[in-house]
């Protein structure tokens, strides 16, 4: 495999130097032939069934970090409400030693995402997408998740836990990791604004790539550690009517999808 060559957007440069939450690795990735995307890029190979028929959620966790099937159980729920995916959804679960002590850089999630995949994320008439569940934290520890190419998300378990409310143990732990994983799999659909311009205005100007509804799963503070403060009790865990929008228009082409890696 070649070296990896990374480019940092400006907009991670904006987040970093805002301190603000950046959950998006968007980097343009090219390496042995191998195109990884941004993600979104696998975004109309989920919504359109013309060659993916089945999409396959390959879960790597480490050791006493599987999540918990209520959470795998909404993502699969959630996938099946969007993309058009008559061979169905599936996830599957391996225990895995990814061996990176402690912190985690997006370079870290994709070396070691790759390292592990099981399937290229396009094969034959499968899709395949893959969430992460290692120990450690990311590199900014206020960051819950984050999805670093067109099929790979990473959600931090530890930090999951610390994100819980203060109040009464509401949102608990395993409500926060419900909303984060359909959350950075958003990210996977390109939402909010990653590979389209969106009909309608729901991006929050001061969180690119996030909603501005805190009704809705895409709302910014979902994969901050800061979430049980910001919201208490019931957190978002749908997209709401702007984002299945904006699915839609993607999906029929009412507006223009970018950056693909399939295109019907
Ligand atoms: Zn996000």
């Amino acid at each position: 495999m070649g070296r990896v060559q990374t480019q940092f957007s400006v907009l991670i440069a904006v987040l970093m130097l805002t301190g603000l939450s950046g959950c998006i690795s968007d980097e343009m990735i090219s390496g042995g032939g191998e195109k990884r995307g941004i993600p979104g890029g696998l975004a109309l190979a989920c919504l359109d069934s013309s060659k993916y028929t089945e999409i396959v959620i390959e879960v790597d966790y480490e050791e006493g970090y599987q999540p918990k099937s209520s959470s795998t159980d909404l993502l699969k729920q959630r996938l099946e409400q969007v993309c058009d995916k008559p061979d169905g959804v599936t996830i599957t679960f391996t225990e895995t030693v990814f061996g990176n002590q402690g912190s985690w850089t997006s370079d870290d999630v994709r070396y070691h995402a790759w390292e592990n995949k099981e399937n290229q994320p396009q094969t034959s008439s499968t899709l395949h997408w893959q969430v992460l569940f290692p120990s450690g934290t990311y590199s900014d520890d206020s960051v819950l998740g984050v999805a670093v190419d067109a099929s790979t998300v990473a959600i931090f378990g530890d930090s999951v836990e610390e994100a819980k409310g203060p109040f009464f143990g509401r949102p608990s732990a395993e409500e926060v990791e419900n909303s984060v994983l359909v959350h950075e799999v958003g990210h996977l659909l390109g939402l909010v604004n990653i590979v389209y311009q969106s009909l309608v205005e729901h991006e929050d100007p001061d969180h690119p790539n996030h909603s501005d509804n805190d009704e809705s799963v895409m709302y910014w503070a979902i994969d901050s550690t800061s979430i049980g403060n910001i919201i208490s009790g019931d957190l978002p865990n749908e997209f709401d009517q702007d984002d299945l929008k904006d699915l839609t228009d993607m999906k029929n082409g009412n507006v223009e999808v970018y950056d693909q890696l399939w295109t019907p």
